[in-house]
């Protein structure tokens, strides 16, 4: 199978272009092309040889993915469904606003960490994605809109520090003038918070704004409802780190989960961990239902309390709407509809 040029740095390909006797400046072109001008398809690389650019397609393919259904929401944001070169689904969202067009992105089929309240979770894991593949959804999303998406965030299917490579990876080709060249507050990584992957990413030079998808205050409750989950006290050390070596504020993200984690002593014990790190927010997230879900979320005086008791405190919050509910594309519901579609064609086929 041919590899797809997007898993390979401006090094390795200039390793490669060593190798068939072509100069490394041909590299700076033929990124150029695909990284700035967004071309995908060696083809129509105009400044190269004829001789590079079939070198180039007997080794190498751009685009794997391919768009398999569009749907857009009322509110205006776009859910796009692509099939990968295995027959395996994955999904992105556009969300477009008055002063952004933001790209929700996945980075594994599934997800194993198992969260009580999300509907991707029932997919288990089905495989990591590859740098490309996370890539790819960046540029084939722009593709069909008419604008340019300005901000990427890492909220889609899956859990980007489990996929950790090929995230790190992915982050360099969005955040590096020779790639992308997003800025770092542009992006932002969701996560259910490894410690020790926390660490490394604040060492990392391209190194987003990180959001920890907190949603309890105590360790005991935490547990029951992110079977994966690691000790508070121990993700917010990471998290100070982090903050220290990027200067980037940190976001808490909150779950607004009826009658579970909203009564006054879970504010004050959400307060004392959010003020630990200076400078830090609060994403208050309503929770989406989903069939077969057995939460719901508090109404709007309640959530409007949760956000007074904050801002007394001088702690900011802001509220998710979420977007694309019509079209199952809000938090907690990507890939479902389109791999249950899938999980059930396979499980006919073995019985019969
Ligand atoms: N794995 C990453 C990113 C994916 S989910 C993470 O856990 O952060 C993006 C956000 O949507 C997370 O905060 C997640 O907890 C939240 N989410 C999951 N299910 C949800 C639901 N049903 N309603 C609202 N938010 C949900």
């Amino acid at each position: 199978m041919k590899k797809n040029i997007l898993n390979f740095s401006k090094k390795e390909l200039e390793e490669f272009f060593k190798s068939i006797g072509e100069p490394k400046f041909r590299v700076t072109q033929v990124l150029d092309w695909i990284y700035k001008k967004k071309v995908l398809d060696f083809s129509s690389f105009s400044n190269l040889s004829k001789r590079l650019r079939e070198k180039l397609e007997e080794n190498f393919v751009i685009k794997t993915l391919s768009i398999e259904e569009i749907h857009e929401s009322k509110d205006g944001s776009i859910k796009i469904a692509f099939k990968t070169f295995d027959d395996k689904y994955i999904e992105s969202v556009i969300i477009p606003s008055k002063d952004r067009v933001t790209l929700c992105i996945s980075t594994q089929i599934g997800c194993n960490i198992g969260c009580a309240f999300c509907n991707t979770a029932r997919l288990g894991l089905i495989r990591n994605l590859y740098t490309s593949e996370i890539l790819e959804q960046y540029l084939l999303s722009e593709s069909i809109i008419n604008k340019k998406i300005t901000n990427i965030v890492y909220m889609g299917m899956g859990e980007p520090l489990v996929n950790f490579d090929n995230f790190l990876n992915s982050l360099e080709r969005f955040i590096s003038e020779e790639y992308f060249n997003f800025g770092k507050r542009k992006i932002v990584v969701s996560t259910i918070g490894i410690p020790e992957k926390i660490r490394r990413l604040a060492d990392f030079e391209y190194a987003p704004k990180i959001s920890l998808s907190l949603h309890f205050s105590t360790d005991e409750e935490r547990k029951k409802y992110i079977p994966v989950s690691y000790k508070i006290d121990e993700l917010v050390e990471s998290l100070y780190y982090y903050y220290k070596m990027t200067n980037l504020p940190i976001t808490y993200e909150y779950l607004l989960l009826n009658g579970i984690n909203t009564s006054q002593q879970h504010m004050e014990k959400l307060y004392q961990i959010v003020s630990l790190i200076p400078k830090s927010k609060i994403n208050l997230i309503p929770f989406n239902e989903f069939e077969g879900s057995s939460f719901s979320t508090p109404d709007v005086e309640e959530i409007e309390r949760f956000k007074e008791f904050f801002k007394e405190r001088g702690i900011f919050t802001s509220v998710r709407t979420s977007y694309g509910r019509d079209i199952s594309a809000a938090c907690g519901n990507l890939g479902f509809s389109l791999l249950k579609r899938d999980l059930v064609k396979r499980d006919l086929k073995r019985k019969s």
